[in-house]
Order: structure tokens, then C-alpha cells, then sequence
């Protein structure tokens, strides 16, 4: 760590499951750009971002056909985005898409909106960033099929590399994943997103998939659950569904939580 990045200001949103709504993703950054006096940095999204771009994209998500719907993301504008968007895969996404796409990470697929990919890490706007998409399937996988469905499932091997290329990188800010580590609320997360916790030991973890805001701590992790933009079909208020956090002097502060 050299005295540059310790010094360097970075100001990012995480935002919870978008399903489409990304008009909700344009207003939150507005708000904090409103809040910050400038626009911030970037968005880190948890995934079932439904980034469709097109009907061949929608045709192979995996949602009962009843939810299926186009969304927003292809009527979104050059400049409607002010800062750039990364996202993970969550367990309602273009997999087959974004599998063929990913190559080098990030992989670009809008205007100012990055994939991410199945699982890695690395430095973005000087924040150190490991991440891993999808969920989990009853056992671990091995091997994943190519149907809708399969494709939603985290391998092992892809724990394992976020996790390796998570120390190699070292000093690591956040993990994104979809879903929750396990035991920070009785009956939700894995106990493989946890072990990625525990191994990196980030500063911040944010997650998504259950579509409600939950804070807790796991180690020095602080572990924030982002509940679902409004709209994308979660119970009750939407509080938390954004969260707007500072990196300054090696810490990260979450100064806002929208909803
Ligand atoms: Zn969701």
C-alpha cells in the first residue's frame, strides 16, 4: 500500500436487485450525486441486474414466463447512466449471453455498464474488488449444465478463484456477491459466500437475492444485504435497496442508505 492509494478519495453506490427497473439505478445516482455535490465514481450492483438488450437476450433468462419482461435496460441512453455500472450475474440474468461475452474483465455491455463476470478480482477506481456471481445449487457443483437454470449456479472452482485471485490481489475493500454469507441471519446464505468473507476479510461485503436490507458484521467485514429497487417485487418499504459509501484513507464509511 503506497501513500497514493491511501489517499485517494473514492465515492461508489451499491445497489440492490434491479430487475429491469434501471430507471431506479439513473434516480439513485442522481440522489447521490445530489447529495455528494459531484457525481460519485461508480456503482457496484449485487446482481438480477436483467441487463436485457435485447429479446435474444430475454429469451434466455431463467423466470417463469408470467415475469418475463424486456425491462428498461435497453431504452437507457447514451449519458443516462452519469457513472459507470458493474455488475455480477445474480440467479435472473442473459447467462448464455454473458458467458459467450465475458471475456477479459470487465466486460463491457452498455453504455457505461460492465459485467463483471463469473468471479474474480481486481483493482476499479481504486477500490480492490472481488466478486463472485450466481447462486447456489443443494450441493456443491463441479461441473454446470448449459439449461436456463443450471446456468444460475456458482461452481466450486469459482469460489476458489474469486477467493485466490482475491489474495493475490490483497488488501481487498469489498466482495460482491448475490447471495448472503451464512450466519448472519437464521436460515438465509451459504456457507461457501461465507468462506470467501473469511478468507479475504474485506472491508465491506454486499450482497442481494433476498430482497431485504440486513446489516451485520463478520469479522472486521462489515456485511451489508441490499434490499431490491422499488418496484422489483419485495414485501414491505424499500429501505436500503441503495447505499452510497466513501473510501478515504484506506477506510470505507457508508454515509447514506437509501430507501
Ligand atoms: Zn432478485
Amino acid at each position: 500500500m503506497n501513500n497514493q492509494s491511501q489517499n485517494t478519495k473514492t465515492t461508489f453506490l451499491a445497489i440492490g436487485d434491479v430487475h429491469g427497473h434501471w430507471d431506479q439505478v439513473i434516480d439513485a445516482i442522481k440522489s447521490a450525486t445530489g447529495l455528494l455535490g459531484h457525481v460519485p465514481d461508480l456503482v457496484l450492483q449485487v446482481g438480477d441486474a436483467e441487463a436485457l438488450r435485447n429479446e435474444e437476450d430475454l429469451a434466455t433468462v431463467h423466470v417463469p414466463n408470467k415475469y418475463r419482461s424486456m425491462g428498461l435496460f435497453s431504452a437507457l441512453e447514451p449519458g443516462d447512466l452519469a457513472c459507470p455500472v458493474y455488475f455480477i450475474g445474480g440467479n435472473h440474468e442473459p447467462y448464455e449471453m454473458l458467458d459467450a461475452a465475458e471475456e477479459a474483465s470487465p466486460t463491457k455491455w452498455g453504455d457505461n455498464v460492465y459485467y463483471l463476470g463469473r468471479s474474480g478480482a481486481m483493482t476499479i477506481g481504486g477500490l480492490n474488488i472481488a466478486w463472485l456471481s450466481g447462486i447456489q445449487r443443494g450441493e456443491t457443483l463441479t461441473i454446470r449444465g448449459t439449461s436456463r437454470k443450471e446456468r444460475t449456479y456458482y461452481l466450486e472452482a469459482e469460489v476458489d478463484f474469486a477467493k485466490r485471485k482475491g489474495l493475490m490481489l490483497g488488501n481487498i475493500d469489498i466482495v460482491v456477491t448475490h447471495d448472503w454469507p451464512s450466519g448472519i441471519r437464521e436460515g438465509r446464505g451459504t456457507d461457501l459466500i461465507r468462506s470467501i468473507t473469511e478468507k479475504l476479510e474485506p472491508k465491506l461485503h454486499v450482497c442481494g437475492h433476498m430482497h431485504a436490507s440486513h446489516e451485520a458484521t463478520i469479522g472486521k467485514t462489515a456485511v451489508h444485504a441490499l434490499n431490491a429497487v422499488p418496484g422489483a417485487g419485495h414485501s414491505g418499504n424499500p429501505y436500503g435497496w441503495w447505499r452510497l459509501y466513501r473510501k478515504e484513507h484506506g477506510q470505507i464509511r457508508n454515509i447514506y442508505v437509501g430507501g
